[in-house]
């Protein structure tokens, strides 16, 4: 059966393990390594960069390619994965490889929050200029593409406020047009919104998240079609990102059961949602499984499910000492990996308002839903005794 025909799930199992680089084992070993030795001087001047040749420690080993190449096979459409040390890294290096001075950048209003502190900051010193979006505009993107515009920022659902955006609506009209689309697509992974096949040409992940999945390492990948995936490339070695074998390994790791943990995220979260509906604390519930989440009929339509990680307003009491008071959820920065965590959050908008105020974000773990259920009534009842 070709590559072409396996389902998701296959090629998660499947993806990058090459006989070639793994040999008898099961999985591609950990290769550590800075120098990579020639036979010959000739043979070192003949030598060059590219995934899947020894070169030098900057290009990788085969434990690199494998992750690059297991990324690249679940998203139809693509040419290649390149790997970087954050997920941040992966967005900052990408939208740096598509833009130059002179040229605007169109970035959803609802964006994640480094990102959007970067365009604000070093972007606008290189001489690219910031436009945002409401992340509900959808075709009317096309009012706002100028003469400058160059490329089109995406995240869906958004940065804390969990808007679903029309991409292919997007996307379209970016090709019409002759922009680049990134999109970050951590929420949902490639299972969820295969994001080329909707029209995007970059799709960003910070692999720290759900690909990583423990908790444990921090890691970015940009996937690009043949167009702009060796622009990616090159920016990336020519800056020196490396990524170290051993993360790339874990990655590699966290990525074969990312399906059965998404699927236990999904479960868990949308248990949680619906018990938290039925509590008078609460008041609006950001999570696109929901009727009323901007964008729920796009999700419906572009997305094969939801993930862990979700918001919801706290109509009165005190945001922190609820988060204080849970002991299933951990308080800290990140989500993704199998444990449970909530946070107070606040969105930061300049085009669009935010849906609700007062919101707690929690990732939903790999923990029993019942338990949480338990460790969020108690938290609810603690904070409503004053
Ligand atoms: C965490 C996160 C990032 C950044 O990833 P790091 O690996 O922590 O740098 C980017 N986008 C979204 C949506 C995130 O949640």
């Amino acid at each position: 059966m070709s590559d072409k025909h396996q389902r998701p799930r296959t090629r998660l199992v499947e993806g990058g393990r090459r006989e070639e680089w793994r040999r008898r084992l099961v999985n591609p070993p950990v290769e550590r390594a800075s120098t990579i030795l020639f036979d010959s001087v000739g043979e070192l001047e003949a030598d060059r960069p590219a995934l899947g040749n020894y070169h030098y420690g900057l290009q990788g080993t085969a434990t690199h390619w494998a992750l690059s190449e297991a990324l690249t096979q679940l998203e139809p459409g693509a040419a290649g994965t390149a790997l970087y040390p954050s997920g941040l890294a992966a967005i900052t290096t990408a939208i740096l490889a598509v833009l130059k001075p002179g040229d605007e950048l169109l970035v959803t209003d609802a964006v994640y929050g480094p990102t959007r502190k970067f365009c604000g900051t070093f972007l606008k010193r290189y001489g690219v200029t910031t436009r945002y979006y409401d992340p509900l505009i959808g075709a009317g993107i096309a009012e706002l593409i100028g003469d400058d515009t160059r490329a089109i920022l995406i995240e869906s659902p958004g940065s804390l406020t969990m808007e679903v955006q029309d991409v292919p609506a997007i996307c379209g009209i970016a090709r019409e047009r002759g922009l680049v689309t990134l999109i970050d697509n951590t929420w949902a992974t490639p299972l969820l919104f295969p994001a080329l096949a909707a029209g995007v040409d970059i799709s960003i992940l910070a692999a720290t998240k759900y690909v990583g999945g423990h908790a444990d390492l921090m890691l970015g990948t940009a996937t690009a079609t043949e167009q702009y995936f060796a622009d990616l490339q090159t920016l990336s070695w020519d800056l020196g990102h490396s990524v170290s074998a051993d993360d790339a390994w874990l990655a590699s790791r966290g990525l074969r059961t990312m399906a059965v943990r998404l699927k236990a995220h999904e479960e868990g979260a949308l248990k949680l949602v619906q018990w938290l509906k039925g509590r008078s604390e609460v008041g609006l519930i950001l999570h696109p499984a929901l009727p009323d989440c901007p964008g729920h009929e796009l999700w419906k339509r572009d997305f094969k499910g939801s993930s862990g990680l979700f918001a919801f307003e706290l109509l009165n009491g005190d945001r922190s000492a609820l988060v204080d008071r849970l002991e299933l959820f951990g308080i800290g920065f990140s989500w993704g990996g199998y444990e449970s965590l909530a946070l107070p959050v606040d969105p930061i908008r300049t085009v669009s308002k935010p849906p609700a105020a007062n919101l707690v974000r929690l990732h939903v773990g790999l923990e029993d839903p019942d338990d949480l259920i338990a460790d969020l009534s108690q938290a609810f009842e603690w904070i409503a005794r004053g």
